[in-house]
Parts: C-alpha cells; structure tokens; sequence
C-alpha cells in the first residue's frame, strides 16, 4: 500500500471491516494444518530463514522509519504523536491515520531522509537483503512540506543508500491516483530528471477505488517509451478488473498485492500466461483486511495457480513487522523449498541487469 493519500481508502476500511488488530501468526496454525501444508521445519528455521538472501521489491522507503527515529523527529519539531507508548500498535484505523501524518510531517528536511535511508541500510543488512527496489512518494513529501527540495532529499537517499559502491538499491517512484493524470506526469518527468540518483521506474499507489488505472494510461505509456520501469498496486482495495486494466492499460510490469484477482478466474490465468509477478505483503494485507487473517494467506492459492509470487513487506515499520517476519511466515506455512522459489521469482522478476540476477541467483544457491 502506497503511504500517498491512502487515508482516504483507509477510511473506507475502517467503515467496512472494523479495528485492526496485530497480526498474531500462531493464530494461522490451525489453518494451515487442515490444508495439509508443513509447519515449522524444527527449531532452526528462524535460522535457515534468517540465512536466506533476501530482495524488496515492495518496501515503501517512508514507510521503514523506525518508532524511536519518529519520536525523535517529532520531538524535534514539537508533532504531536498520537501514541508516544506504543507508536506503531495501532487499535483502530483513526489511530493509524493520525500517526501516518505525524510520520509524514517528521520527515521534513533532507537530512531526515538520509538517516531514514541510512537506517534502511541497517536494518536490511541485519536481515541478509541483497537486493531492493524501493518506492518513494515526492508527491506526499511535497504535500505536506512545499518548502522541500524533492531533489536534494532523493541524493541524501541516494547517498546513503549506495554509501558501500555496490549499487544493491534503486528508487521507483511512486504516482499517486489521488492527484490525477497531470500531476502523475509530473512525477514521471521527475523520475526522469533523476535517472543518475538510481530512479528506475514509475509505481501507481494511492485511492484505487475512485481512480482507476485507465485515468493513467497515456502517462504510462509515456514513461515506458522514455525507458523507465513500470509498476502498479492493484486488487488490494478494488477488484478483479482493476489487475487487468492494470496489466492490459498500463502494462504493468509487477502488480503489488494483486490479492484479489482471485475474483476472476480469467484475471489469475492472464497473469499466469503473462507470468506478471505479485509483490505479496501479508501482514499489510491482514492488517487493512485486503486477505483474511483467519486463512493461509492466498498467495499459495496464486502459486498454485501458475502465478509467480515475491515475499515482499510494504510499510515494514508501520505495520510492525519486516522482511524476515514476512519470510518466516511464508516457511511455516509453506516450507523452506517454497520460500526459495519464491526469493527466485523476486530475483527473476527484478529489473536488475542479466549479470546482477547470476549474482543474487548464485547467492540463492551458496546459502
Ligand atoms: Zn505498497
């Protein structure tokens, strides 16, 4: 789920399916037993877990802020934080949404987004991530900080991000539907204009429902022609159709989420034949109710199915989990073996060069 103006569509939520709760993974075991699908491998799979390389292909940049550096902020420039406590643990959806723009608001200069990419750093190298492709949403910085140089902010990003030489993050830049077609195209020359600070694409987050992918299509159109990567969210707040306009209008490379194209039989075997990649976030999707909490999260349905499928976490710090939580619940539901498949279909479906893919396919196999 894309941070920009998702308060909108998150409101929506919290009239049709009530307070969020913390995802609990044990609760999800007897579920899985009944379909028959292997539970923990031992004691050591938060080990073997651990070891596997890992790659984001869904992470929101803003979106990985750790609680203690958003007190910090906040307290810097005397924000409000709604729940000083508990910071992340979110009762309800108004308390998510008043702490969303507390966040927003603490990240304020350029050296706030350095240290949240430094951080990033951090906390991707403790996990064994060799690999990302990270949104960030100009559109939402600019909102609430007008006064902001977009510019300067993506190189303190860029900086941090590739601080040892060895290129492991590129940006995509996220179109918000919200602020329409224009604004989107905007956005895309931005992308454009900052190629050399590692900007390889487009993504399109934001109210799905009210702003459909076709309102998009020229602007995405536009973008591949000028060499950059398309992406898009899609059937997570809206419906079947809402994939395939989003494979067939804008030739989405990936979809994130994708969940609920299990509406149309015909709209998983279209993403089947054209082997598009899910970027699946299971715990984002439990928390904002786009997939049941009480089943097996539907991603080993879309395996089943033909479908590749990528671990990926979203609003890691938002959400209060991260890569390896989301790794490690997809192993004890699903095995070790199938948790590599799917690290290679990320591997596969990245835009990284043909010779960077050998590399992390290499790693895959060492490990
Ligand atoms: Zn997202």
């Amino acid at each position: 789920m894309t941070l920009v103006l998702r308060r909108l569509r998150l409101s929506l939520l919290a009239q049709n399916r009530g307070p969020m709760k913390r995802l609990r993974l044990g609760s999800l075991g007897s579920a899985a037993k009944q379909e028959g699908v292997h539970l923990a491998e031992g004691l050591g799979l938060d080990a073997a877990v651990h070891a596997v390389p890992k790659l984001h292909l869904h992470c929101h940049l803003e979106g990985t802020l750790r609680a203690e550096s958003f007190l910090e902020l906040a307290e810097r420039d005397a924000i409000a934080v709604p729940q000083r406590e508990r910071v992340y643990r979110f009762e309800d959806f108004p308390e998510f949404l008043r702490t969303f723009v507390a966040v927003c608001k603490a990240l304020r200069l350029p050296e706030d987004y350095a240290r949240l990419a430094r951080e990033f750093v951090a906390d991707a190298r403790a996990q064994n991530v060799v690999y990302g492709e990270l949104f960030v949403s100009p559109s939402t910085w600019s909102h609430f900080h007008p006064e902001l140089d977009v510019r300067e902010a993506l190189v303190a990003i860029s900086r941090e991000l590739n601080a040892d030489g060895e290129s492991n993050f590129s940006l995509i830049v996220d179109v918000t539907r919200n602020l329409g077609p224009e604004s989107a195209m905007r956005t895309v020359e931005l992308a454009l204009a900052t190629r050399d600070l590692g900007v390889i694409g487009i993504g399109l987050g934001g109210d799905e429902g009210r702003f459909p992918a076709e309102l998009f299509a020229d602007v995405f159109a536009y973008a591949r022609g000028a060499g950059l990567h398309t992406v898009a969210h899609a059937g997570e707040a809206a419906g079947a159709e809402s994939v395939r306009s989003a494979v067939e209008m804008l030739g989405a490379e990936r979809i994130g989420h994708g969940v609920r194209a299990l509406e149309d039989p015909g709209v998983v075997e279209l993403l089947a034949s054209k082997r598009i990649t899910l970027e699946v976030c299971p715990t984002s999707n439990f928390r904002t109710g786009a997939a049941s909490r009480d089943l097996p999260h539907p991603l080993f349905r879309f395996h089943e199915a033909g479908v590749p499928v990528a671990i990926d976490a979203d609003d890691p710090a938002l959400f209060e989990t991260s890569i390896e939580e989301e790794y490690l619940y997809v192993a004890r539901l699903g095995g070790l073996k199938l948790l590599r498949r799917f690290v290679r279909f990320a591997i596969e479906a990245s835009f990284a060069s043909k010779e960077r893919k050998q590399a992390l396919k290499a790693l895959l196999r060492e490990e």
